[in-house]
């Protein structure tokens, strides 16, 4: 069960259609325009692909799973940047013109697994067989240096994998859209610069890909499996920046208490807890 309504004002949890009534009758809820949200509602509850996709592939584990089957609450404008980033492509969308394919999803195992991507645009360029692989991003601010942020070199290099291209032959460029404008960032090729300064590959081979996916797939294939989520004291320390904007933070938490009790009483190490609430002054 994803999302299925917004937080009031207060805090008080109210159904989609609830909402979605009121605004239309009186013009907003909660101070929020019936045509926002009306938006955004299609946005949250439009049918997802079964299976792994990549994007579940960059985030915390525990997330993906709780929020797939748990009802959940959101304040209405937290469910804005996803809202923007979906605009933006559907803007963008009819302006590939007919060289290039656009939000196509593509399929792939690995080791008996599926993952699931869909690259915003792939276009051949030149006349050999070289590839331009593109993903738009919208953000509030443009990025300050000329460098993709990592978690986006990592969905742009699985993406070049899942469609079999070859890396040697593939640009790859992370778009990043603002209201401020447009700054279309390639990843860069390894090599020397004349000065001596050594630069690292920012295109990845299919075996750095893969050494990446079997950290990361098989977390998410057990939960599936087994039906419960990895236990917060076992999600990786590199995951936890997610919890900040997690919308199934009390849940996890709470769940956690249990999962730490279980484990010590199996004699297994626990070797984190949630952070404790800070009391308001
Ligand atoms: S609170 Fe943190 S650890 Fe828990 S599900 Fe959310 S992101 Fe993952």
């Amino acid at each position: 069960m994803p999302q299925v309504g917004w937080l009031d004002n207060n805090g008080k949890p109210v159904a989609f259609a609830d909402a979605l009534a009121v605004s239309e009758t009186e013009g907003s809820w909660n101070g929020v325009p019936h045509e926002v949200l009306s938006l955004m509602a299609q946005q949250v509850t439009k049918e997802r692909p079964d299976g792994i996709s990549v994007t579940q592939l960059l985030g915390c584990p525990r997330k993906v799973f709780l929020e797939k089957t748990t009802e959940f609450y959101e304040a209405p404008l937290s469910n804005w940047p996803a809202m923007r980033g979906t605009l933006v492509h559907a803007i963008l969308e009819g302006q590939s013109g007919d060289g290039a394919t656009v939000e196509e999803r593509y399929e792939k195992q690995h080791r008996g697994v599926t993952i699931s991507g869909q690259p915003d645009s792939v276009r051949a360029v030149g006349k050999g067989k070289k590839r331009l692989l593109r993903d738009w991003k919208s953000t509030n601010k443009l990025p300050q240096y000329d460098s993709a942020y990592s978690s986006h070199k990592l969905q742009v290099n699985i993406y070049r994998w899942l469609l079999d291209l070859d890396p040697r032959l593939t640009e790859i460029e992370v778009v990043y859209i603002s209201m401020d404008g447009v700054k279309a960032i390639a990843l860069k090729r390894g090599g020397t610069t004349k000065y001596g300064r050594v630069i690292a590959d920012e295109v990845m081979t299919d075996e750095q890909v893969e050494d990446y996916l079997d950290k990361r797939l098989f977390v998410l294939d057990a939960q599936n499996k087994q039906g419960k989520p990895v236990a917060y004291h076992n999600v990786d320390e590199e995951d936890l920046w997610n919890c900040n904007f997690c919308p199934i933070k009390n849940l996890c938490y709470n769940l956690a208490a249990d999962e730490a009790r279980s484990a010590f009483l199996a004699d297994e190490p626990v070797k984190r807890v949630p952070p404790r609430k800070r009391k308001e002054k």
